[in-house]
């Protein structure tokens, strides 16, 4: 049997399994035909934040920003390079917290920008303020290294 991958659509917000081994940078949505990967920050709102960290398995790092942040807008390029650089190994979201008080503050977020790095759902760190890109690979490398690789070997 081959294993699946669950993708939520950026546009539709259907949850997508993708065989695994696929090449899924052009992948498109069984329900929308959208692209499920466009190479850039996927950008999330309130409504759509918890079934779309859920509904993927693959990581889903979130930039948490506000738009009259000067740092913020420093890290921007940084993690649409990510998005370039690591889609669809890992997914990546950008959530202006001026647009979800609440979630932010739910989420125990008092300063921007945050990270969130997320794996099937569960919180596996978090990080505030500005990183270079190395530092951003190197602390995700730190966060799911180990974990992705255990999972690739009992999956395989
Ligand atoms: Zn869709």
């Amino acid at each position: 049997m081959t294993a699946l991958r669950h993708v939520v659509c950026p546009h539709c917000h259907t949850i997508n399994r993708l065989p695994e081994g696929r090449d899924f940078r052009a992948a498109r949505c069984g329900k929308c035909r959208g692209r499920l990967f466009e190479g850039r920050p996927v950008d999330l709102d309130a409504r759509h934040f918890r079934s779309f960290l859920e509904g993927h398995d693959v990581p889903v790092l979130v930039d948490l920003w506000a738009p009259w942040c000067p740092p913020c807008r420093a890290l921007a390029p940084v993690i649409e390079e990510l998005a370039r650089r690591r889609e669809p190994e890992i997914r990546v979201a950008k959530l202006d917290i001026d647009r979800a008080p609440d979630l932010a503050e739910s989420l125990r977020v008092t300063a921007v920008p945050t990270l969130l790095l997320y794996h099937r759902g569960q919180e596996v760190a978090r990080h505030s303020g500005l990183l270079s890109r190395a530092a951003l690979e190197a602390w995700i490398a730190s966060h799911l290294g180990d974990g992705e690789r255990m999972r690739r070997a009992a999956g395989s």
